[in-house]
């Protein structure tokens, strides 16, 4: 057990050193279109287990009407109030802009704890805030054992630490595949407000030019129940396709890869899964010619049911695997699409 001592707030005065209103400030986040990412779902549901009061914040031109679906599509028992700013600056959720209003909505008592999902937006922000409150964040958790105790992963997955929080506020990031969603349903005695505070942010000129993103029809892998990965195996981008797509098709699946597929260039790297890709738990994983090298199984070992293609039987992924099918992935790979094909008709 780790214990992240009460070493904050030389900076911020005494005020904070206090202690705390049991309270948990949840960060949501929303698409461009307003509805509420999945994985903030996953972080209400931990920021519940805390068994404090929530507020949810959202932030953007969509803030406002995602308040509303958030309120109305989500059982969250312990929501009481949803905060709002629709200002455009908070559009894509620049740290540079988001952080001055995290930060004093945090440096008051009011909250003993801070939430949000261990997403791209999350990890850009929790750093921040916490350096600038000097405070300790817990990241990337996958239990709460109680309100300031926590587990998480280290070293890629080949640790499990349990870190007692001491300091009077707890930063905590949420790793969404370790926790349900909170179920649909409403929640309706929450409040919308807005806010009224000022960020005190000088203007910083860092503006938001475009953004690039892979468009595609399938599942997104953080919400896919079913995903097919393939490896390094598969030698080229044109028999990845060949092989990957109508196995996916087959099953209605997303399609994740290998840090190994993504650098030869075999698909996109927002497909790759592991360390440093997307952190998966899906009901189903197949992986194709993956030798489960640990920073792949990383991404994806908590996957419900693992089914492993490979035609090494000492390959890491089999020690990991629920199924193994030994054998080469050109032969087996078809013949198992085919039979999925046929048992659909
Ligand atoms: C700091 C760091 C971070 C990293 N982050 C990630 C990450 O996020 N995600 C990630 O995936 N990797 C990551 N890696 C890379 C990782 O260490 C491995 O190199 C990578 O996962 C290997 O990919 P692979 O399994 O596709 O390839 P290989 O290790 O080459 O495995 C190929 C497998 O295919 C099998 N095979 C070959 N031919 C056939 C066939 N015909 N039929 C069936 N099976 C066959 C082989 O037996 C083998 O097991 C990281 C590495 C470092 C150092």
């Amino acid at each position: 057990m780790i214990r992240f001592a009460g070493r904050n707030l030389q900076t911020l005065g005494s005020r904070v050193r206090r202690s705390r209103l049991a309270s948990t400030l949840a960060f949501v986040e929303t698409t461009k279109e307003g509805a509420i990412v999945p994985s903030s779902l996953n972080a209400l549901a931990a920021a519940q287990q805390l068994g404090n009061n929530i507020t949810a914040l959202l932030l953007g031109p969509q803030a406002t009407s995602a308040a509303s679906v958030l309120k109305s599509s989500v059982q969250c028992t312990k929501l009481n109030k949803v905060l709002v700013s629709d200002e455009v600056k908070y559009e894509h959720y620049l740290p540079e802009k988001v952080t001055p209003l995290l930060v004093n909505l945090l440096k008051d008592e009011e909250y003993s704890h801070f939430v949000v999902a261990s997403s791209a937006v999350g990890k850009n922000l929790l750093p921040r805030v916490a350096a600038l409150l000097n405070y300790q964040p817990v990241c990337d958790i996958t239990k709460i054992k109680d309100a300031k105790t926590f587990v998480r992963p280290i070293y890629a997955g080949n640790a499990i630490e349990t870190v007692e929080n001491t300091q009077s506020m707890a930063l905590v990031s949420v790793r969404a595949s370790a926790f349900e969603a909170v179920p649909e349903g409403s929640s309706e005695s929450a409040v919308i407000e807005q806010i009224s505070l000022s960020d005190g942010s000088t203007d910083l000129d860092v503006q938001w030019q475009s953004a690039n993103l892979v468009k595609s029809a399938r599942p997104d892998l953080s919400s896919a129940s079913t995903i097919v990965a393939g490896g390094r195996a598969l030698k080229d981008k044109e028999t990845f396709d060949k092989l990957l797509v109508p196995l996916a098709d087959a099953l209605g699946a997303g399609i994740g890869a290998t840090r190994a597929a993504v650098d030869s260039g075999f698909c996109d790297n927002s497909l790759q899964i592991g360390q440093t890709g997307k952190v998966v738990a899906p009901e189903l994983y197949i992986a194709v010619g993956i030798s489960g090298a640990i920073q792949h199984l990383a991404g994806m070992k908590d996957s419900k049911k693992i089914v492993a293609i490979n035609s090494d039987p000492d390959a890491p992924i089999l020690k990991v695997a629920d199924y193994g099918l030994e054998g080469d992935l050109f032969e087996i790979v078809p013949q198992l699409t085919d039979k999925l094909m046929q048992a659909r008709k």
